[in-house]
């Protein structure tokens, strides 16, 4: 099973790298990360989470098959944004609301590097834009008001100390 690296790694906040090998390990890393994420009870899960520098992430929500994005970039964004309360594998017990976009068009590429287009609303565009800040180092306590990330730092290492 891989390890999910937790906030305070380096790799968290670095920009990951292009994927460009598209053979069996690619596979093997996909499959590892969703059996990961499914055993956290998470709903998505970005390669650095597993300390690799890897632009891609899987997410798997209820009811829905599973889903990878390798290469993703998110192409379009609605005006109008919605909050949601999120968490993080990286911060485990740590949840806060979240304002983001509620619909976004991202292109990606798939296991064999086929690309394909999505337009997503709802809970995958939530989760599509969480993931996507990982690849570019940015974590969900980034995606709100300094003070409110403050708190929820305060918050998240009392909890460790627990
Ligand atoms: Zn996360």
């Amino acid at each position: 099973m891989l390890n999910i690296v937790l906030y305070g790694e380096p790799i968290l906040i670095q920009k990951a790298q292009k994927v460009k090998e598209f053979d069996q390990n690619l596979e093997r890393l996909t499959l590892d990360m969703y059996e990961a994420m499914k055993h956290d009870n998470g709903i998505g899960l970005a390669a650095p989470q597993v300390g690799i520098s890897a632009r891609l992430f899987v997410v798997g929500l209820e009811n829905e098959p599973p889903r990878i994005f390798i290469n993703p970039r998110i192409v379009a964004m609605s005006e109008e944004s919605s909050e949601y309360e999120e968490g993080c594998l990286s911060f485990p017990g740590l949840y806060f609301t979240v304002a983001r976009p509620s619909a976004v068009d991202i292109e990606a590429v798939d296991i064999r590097g086929r690309p394909f287009r999505l337009s997503a609303d709802g809970l995958l565009a939530r989760v599509i834009q969480h993931e996507y800040d990982h690849l570019d180092g940015i974590l969900f306590i980034d995606r709100v008001s300094p003070a409110k990330r403050r708190r929820a730092l305060a918050h998240y290492s009392r909890m460790l100390n627990m």
